[in-house]
């Protein structure tokens, strides 16, 4: 049975619904009986009707313009008059616009008259539109070049002990020769906790690290999400604090603030069979049965796809469920186990991938793929990674031949054991 507000009587609504806490005046102001004014009728044909002599919340009431004694309820009162009926406003619509008042609220007409009004408002504000430009312009002059007084021009993020450190590694680039040694970091669960920004602490150890040895990274994410984990989205800090940056294993790769060109996955496998590679995993997906599921199913890079069952706009929290179910019942292993079956013949590999992804990408596009940019300009490539068991998106590059691999559990253990190699007195 379902249960409503029919068959109550009007004048309990403002107690029922919790606008007071005084209960009516049973007997005498049940609606029977009550003479008002009209103030208004809603379109279902109701009439609203007030009379000041009775006490609040008696003084308002609404008679059904199906009069069916006491077989109505509220859900048949036009919502319009619902807050002046229940005392929530004294506004009712006969009286008000239905428009909400809103002084603040700005109807435009397309961009050129949003910029027009936005000027306008500004003008009327405490700068004019010459001062907040004028105000940008002097922020990003502080951005580009930092002062002595390091105004912080990049917020809360960025300390001053950090950038003084980003300038000494600058100023020591310059004069003192470049190492043998350089030292390549994953990202996700290796610099950084899972899908989490890297700590003020764990990038001062790298701004630290790098006054002795060359850095790079390596991110299997795109670079935008590279950047929003290591550098709080700010471009220009993440190129300063390595002296090489990939994203998508080096697809996308920066030596300081130079780019390497571009690579895609549709130029190297062609459209029809990534078609059928897309048509085939989402027929798979839909086939799984999890907790629960959410969207983003296929999520499409220049070098990667990333098929995620549960679909990468689940919560964190939904990501958490999701890697304890996939551990017990391996739903990534097989999926990935189908897909080299099906696929492996086109020159694609599969790999497990952060914590909710299936990684698909041509072979040898693994992490792998950035060592072409350093390989000739450093004696000892150092790796560090967490996922460097076989089917993990480090395996590749930890197990190739050109790299000497680290397996770490975190950015803690990444430091303990950047500190080891270190200390072990390599010619650097
Ligand atoms: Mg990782």
């Amino acid at each position: 049975m379902v249960s409503n507000t029919a068959k109550v009587d009007p004048v309990w609504y403002p107690w029922l619904h919790h606008v007071t806490d005084e209960k009516p005046m049973t007997e005498s102001f049940m609606s029977v009986g009550r003479v008002g004014t009209v103030v208004g009728e809603d379109s279902f044909g109701n009439r609203f009707y007030e009379n000041n002599a009775y006490p609040v919340p008696n003084n308002r009431w609404v008679e059904f313009f199906v009069n069916l004694w006491k077989d109505y309820d509220s859900t048949q009162i036009e919502s319009e008059w619902l807050p002046w009926l229940h005392h929530v406003s004294n506004d009712n619509p006969t009286t008000h616009s239905s428009v909400p008042d809103n002084s603040n609220g700005h109807t435009v007409e397309g961009p050129e008259d949003t910029k027009k009004q936005v000027e306008e408002v500004l003008r009327g504000g405490e700068l004019s539109i010459e001062d907040q430009h004028a105000e940008l312009d002097n922020r990003e002059f502080e951005f580009e070049t930092p002062t002595a007084d390091h105004s912080n021009s990049r917020g809360d993020f960025i300390t001053d002990p950090v950038l003084e450190a980003i300038e000494s590694a600058e100023k020591q680039k310059i004069t003192s020769p470049r190492s043998k040694t350089i030292l390549v970091f994953d990202v996700d669960g290796t610099l950084t906790a899972a899908g989490q920004q890297i700590t003020p602490e764990m990038r001062e150890f790298l701004i630290e690290t790098r006054k002795r040895v060359p850095l790079a990274v390596v991110g299997g994410s795109d670079f935008k999400k590279v950047t929003e984990q290591l550098a709080g989205h700010d471009k220009d800090l993440l190129l300063s604090l390595f002296d090489y940056v990939f994203a998508e294993n080096g697809l996308l790769g920066f030596k300081g603030t130079e780019p390497y060109p571009v690579q895609s996955i549709q130029k190297a496998i062609g459209d029809d069979k990534l078609q059928e590679l897309i048509n085939f995993s989402l027929r798979y997906m839909s086939e799984i049965h999890l907790p629960v599921k959410r969207g983003n199913f296929v999520d499409f890079r220049n070098g990667m796809i990333k098929l995620s069952p549960i679909g990468r706009s689940c919560s964190q929290e939904e990501r958490n469920q999701f890697v304890i179910f996939d551990r017990e019942n391996g739903i990534r292993q097989k999926f990935a186990e189908e897909l080299q079956k099906n696929f492996g013949k086109y020159g694609l590999q599969f790999a497990i991938g952060g914590q909710i992804s299936v990684n698909v990408f041509p072979t040898g596009w693994d992490k792998t793929f950035c060592l072409q940019y350093i390989q000739d300009q450093y004696d000892t490539i150092h790796f560090f990674g967490d996922k460097t068991a076989p089917g993990g998106n480090d395996h590749e590059i930890f197990a190739d031949e050109r790299t000497v691999g680290h397996t770490v559990e975190g950015p803690e253990d990444t430091k303990q054991q950047v500190e080891d190699v270190l200390r072990g007195g390599e010619d650097l």
